[in-house]
């Protein structure tokens, strides 16, 4: 089997191939900079190196399969295959300030939250770090210079905190200076609540910032909704949520995603309103993407907004995400594993 590059640092690169360092480091310019897989392409290698990889190593680990583009907004979903023959999606979405790309960190999901797409066929595997850095580079390759320092969120399919080392090894890659050169204020890591991995990532240095998807701020509820809560139920979330504010000093980010007579009643809104207490949080409201065969419905807008002003009233911040991808079924949990079966 051939070696794989995407998933190296410039440092392992060079130790790998036994290169010089300046080597390693040209050789991630053209991955992850110039976002060139044809080793004939890179053009201050020198031949014999060239030749070296070319028989020795494969630039890419993934197969752009179809790129969709919606012509209203802009937002591209892309649909990758894997050396394994599984897929995944991620996409990219632009509003007039800044361009945001969701990225997939397993196939499929062990979580089974409720009204989620995803966790509908089970989980199948952990994407390597090139796997997911990769996502990243094939959405941005006809994407004009000025828009090349996107945010990233690991929204896509899977939960980036089941698949800790390698998430954490693909943003040290996308943060590199001689690769994407993302700043870590701009990456988010959305989690359903993995409370041993938070307290892993607290000490993370760094300011890559934390989304929790929390959708109910009582345990009965919440426990329907996400099943994980009954590991680690609300009292223990908020403990390791506290921990991170309070040793980060980040601000953490709440999603809800906005399920009709489910979670979107006044009550609801105050208990999230209690639940965030002494937490640095703001709070960001998703409606529903409907998933067939599951027995939701998103919330009106008129509810949403009597929903956002509980929390506003109550002292927190709050966005309502519109969605952009719904013509290309590109938005929040529509990903998916098998192609044309969103
Ligand atoms: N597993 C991680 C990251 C992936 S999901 C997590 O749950 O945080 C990213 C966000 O999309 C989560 O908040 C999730 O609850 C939400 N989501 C999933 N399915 C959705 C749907 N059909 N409509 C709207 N949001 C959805």
């Amino acid at each position: 089997m051939k070696l794989t590059l995407s998933s190296m640092t410039k440092t392992e690169l060079a130790k790998t191939l036994g290169l010089k360092p300046f080597q390693g480091r040209q050789l991630f310019q053209w991955l992850h900079q110039k976002r060139v897989f044809d080793f004939d392409a890179m053009t201050n290698l020198s031949k014999p190196l060239r030749a070296q990889l070319t028989e020795t190593a494969s630039a890419s680990q993934l197969e752009l399969v179809e790129m969709q583009e919606s012509k209203a907004t802009g937002t591209k979903k892309a649909l990758f295959r894997l050396h394994d023959g599984e897929t995944v999606e991620s996409v990219l979405i632009r509003d007039r300030k800044r361009t945001t790309i969701c990225v997939s960190s397993q196939v499929g999901c062990a979580l089974k939250c409720s009204f989620c797409a995803t966790g509908l066929a089970g989980f199948t595997r952990n994407l390597t770090p090139g796997e997911i850095v990769e996502q990243v580079l094939y959405l941005l390759q006809d994407e004009a210079d000025s828009d090349r320092t996107p945010n990233i969120v690991y929204m896509g399919m899977g939960e980036p905190m089941r698949n800790y080392d390698n998430v954490m090894a693909s943003i040290r890659l996308l943060m590199d200076k001689d690769g994407v050169g993302i700043g870590a204020r701009k990456i988010i890591v959305s989690t359903v609540g993995e409370a041993k991995e938070i307290e892993r990532f607290t000490q993370e240095d760094w300011q890559v910032r934390l989304s929790v998807s929390l959708h109910a701020a009582n345990n009965e509820l919440r426990s329907t909704l996400v099943p994980l809560n009954r590991k680690f139920p609300l009292e223990r979330l908020h403990d390791v949520l506290s921990g991170y504010s309070a040793q980060s000093g980040r601000q953490l980010t709440f999603e809800w995603t906005m399920l009709k007579g489910v979670n979107d009643s006044v009550e609801c809104a105050r208990e999230l309103v209690a639940y965030a207490k002494g937490l640095k949080v703001s709070v960001n409201l998703i409606p529903w993407n409907p998933v067939s065969g599951l027995p939701y419905h998103p919330t009106h807008m008129a509810d949403c907004n009597r929903f956002r002003d509980i929390l506003e009233a109550g002292g927190l911040k709050v966005t309502v995400r519109m969605e952009k991808g719904q013509d290309i079924d590109a938005a929040c949990g529509q990903l998916s594993r098998t192609h044309g079966k969103a």
